[in-house]
């Protein structure tokens, strides 16, 4: 007879809950493999000081894991401009500024791309385990699309009401709901690949 699957208690490095929110989604079919424990509240900020998305999720991953004794996964976003030579990328976040908010950099980045005729665009994730014994796992997501010149949508966070990816039918990402989204996306991608990788590192 074979064993059951082990279940994995993984936490999430992530304090954005627009974040958490869809990593849990995506996972919510493996539960019979994977249990997401949130982000507990006292561990501070950690520092995104390192220059790929790759350094940055393994930076995230690394600490929650130190931090909490459990093996952490972290994801780090970049939305790549292809008129902008790739801009904002890793400095997503803080595009308009240290403290910027989900508004204040889609109206920096619709600015940005006023009377440009190239609206190419692409959102990457890379998705990162890092386990107690040091074993690290990373795989990365991405998914093509163009930017709108007005936003669009009331779903999603961040540049959702800007991205219309190629595979979908014309909307946004703020215009799909969060499985829709999910199914295409960055995120979703990224995720999913790590997961295919966890399980056969854990089986
Ligand atoms: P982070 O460094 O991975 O937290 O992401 C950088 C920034 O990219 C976030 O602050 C958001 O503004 C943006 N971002 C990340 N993921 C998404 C997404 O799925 N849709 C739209 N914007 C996103």
């Amino acid at each position: 007879m074979s064993e059951p699957a082990r279940l994995v208690r993984l936490v999430l490095a992530t304090a954005n809950l627009d974040k958490a929110d869809e990593i849990e989604a995506i996972f919510a079919p493996m539960a019979d493999r994977f249990e997401l424990v949130p982000r507990p509240d006292h561990i501070g900020d950690v520092e995104e000081t390192g220059g790929t998305l790759e350094e940055n999720a393994l930076l995230k991953a690394r600490a929650l894991c130190e931090a909490t004794g459990l093996p952490a996964l972290a994801d780090d976003t970049g939305l790549e401009v292809d008129a902008l030579g790739g801009a904002p990328g890793v400095y997503s976040a803080r595009y308009a500024g240290e403290a910027a908010s989900y508004a204040d950099n889609v109206a920096k980045l619709i600015h940005e791309m006023e009377r440009r005729s190239d609206r190419r665009a692409r959102f990457s994730t890379v998705a990162a385990a890092a386990f107690p014994d040091g074993r690290e796992l990373v795989a990365r997501g991405s998914v093509a699309g163009e930017l709108a010149e007005a936003p669009a949508g009331q779903n999603g966070f961040g540049y959702d009401p800007l991205f219309r990816p190629d595979e979908g039918d014309g909307r946004t990402f703020a215009e799909m709901s969060r499985d829709e989204k999910n199914a295409l996306s960055h995120r979703g991608r990224a995720f999913r690949l790590l997961a295919e990788r966890l399980a056969a590192q854990i089986a």
